[in-house]
């Protein structure tokens, strides 16, 4: 017997085909008279169409949000929210679009109402990152946490191919660590699995198919198990590497989750025989760490650091960084065998 903790996080979900059309019930449910509708200005055409259909209860869209929540963003979206007697928010767009909403929900507590167009899974976690001169902070609290998500599968059609894949492993990568964390338990063991599994045999299809709505529901589907492991789960090597590339290198958050994850695997693989079980299963294969590598190289995105920027001389510095306040780790971390994961990933050599 395993004792264990499970925390699950209170969230409304709609999931399925055309559910944008429950938007403004949903809105209507969450007592708010006058949504500002978030985009980046990338999707601010899918903003205008959510706007007009929110009609009289439509505080307009601001189409400013950015990577990383810069402040500055947060203050004039908080601007826009004040000038336009707003009460509430909808973001619609990727874990950019969901940041600035979950920045302006900790300044004010607005209700969020968020469709989520990639697979990062921000929506279902009480985790909010902001940058001001530079630096991220990172912090959890449930009020940040959105009240509802409306999956919709037909805003992710238009996601780009190569987005697909990187946001895909990024959700995979959750899912992964969250079956090996400390905070593990068989709840989220299960939601792990067939998440991974889910996305796993979309983004065998996608390629061949990126149209194609089952395929597509089940990415979105997985993402979304995937999302429920990053929000009520923990974390591990994978993630601590990657904060330590992202925010000291400036190197590309997806991307970085995409080359980075099957060396973390790698590592910890000696000593997790139970998540590995589970991997295999999830992954159809004998060799986990080598079929996600596969996935990315497959699917045409980088596997190797130095193709997003990492200099060769600053794999010791991130070695030092991620020593320095370790996240917990199933493996022990030890500096030679983090410089040969590191030095893989760097070249983009593929696992076992
Ligand atoms: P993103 O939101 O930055 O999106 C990248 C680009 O793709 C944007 O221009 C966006 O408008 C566009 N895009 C998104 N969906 C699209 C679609 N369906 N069609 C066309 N274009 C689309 O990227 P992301 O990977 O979704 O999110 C990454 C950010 O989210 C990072 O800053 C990361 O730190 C954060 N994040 C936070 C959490 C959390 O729990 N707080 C979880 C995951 C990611």
């Amino acid at each position: 017997m395993h004792p264990f903790t499970y925390t699950g996080l209170p969230a409304r979900v709609v999931f399925g085909q055309g559910t944008i059309s429950q938007l403004p019930d949903e809105v209507a449910a969450l007592g708010i008279s006058r949504a500002l509708v978030l985009t980046t200005p990338g999707q601010a055409k899918q903003g205008h169409q959510v706007s007009d259909l929110l009609a009289g209860v439509s505080a307009g869209v601001f189409s400013e949000a950015a990577m990383h929540t810069p402040s500055d963003v947060t203050d004039a979206a908080m601007a826009a929210f004040a000038d336009r007697n707003a009460d509430g928010i909808v973001s619609i767009g990727g874990g950019s679009t969901i940041g600035l909403g979950k920045a302006i929900a900790l300044r004010n507590d607005a209700p969020q109402v968020v469709v989520p167009t990639s697979y990062a899974g921000s929506e279902m976690t009480p985790i909010l990152g902001q940058t001001e001169n530079g630096k991220k902070t990172t912090q959890r609290t449930l009020r940040v946490l959105p009240e509802t998500v409306i999956y919709d599968v037909d805003f992710t059609l238009t996601l780009p191919a190569q987005m697909t894949f990187t946001s895909g492993m990024n959700a995979i990568a959750h899912a992964v660590e969250a079956l090996y964390a400390e905070q593990t338990n068989p709840v989220l063991s299960m939601m792990a699995e067939d998440g991974i599994a889910k996305m796993v045999d979309a983004l065998n299809r996608v390629q061949a198919a990126p149209q194609d709505i089952g395929v597509r529901s089940d990415a979105l589907y997985g993402a979304w198990l995937c999302a429920v492991c990053l929000g009520s789960g923990g974390i591990a090597l994978h993630h601590k590497l990657c904060h330590v590339l992202g925010g000291s290198f400036g190197l590309p958050h997806a991307e970085t989750h995409t080359i980075v994850l099957p060396h973390a695997l790698a590592y910890n693989a000696p000593v997790i025989p139970q998540a590995m079980d589970a991997l295999k299963r999830a992954t159809g294969t004998a060799t986990p760490a080598g079929a996600l590598y596969d996935i990315a190289r497959n699917g045409g995105v980088p596997t190797a650091l130095r193709d997003i920027g990492m200099p060769q001389d600053g794999i010791d510095r991130a070695i030092a960084f991620t020593l320095e306040n370790p996240y917990f780790n199933p493996r022990a971390l030890e500096r030679n065998a983090l410089t040969e994961l590191l030095t893989n990933a760097w070249h983009g050599t593929r696992p076992e």
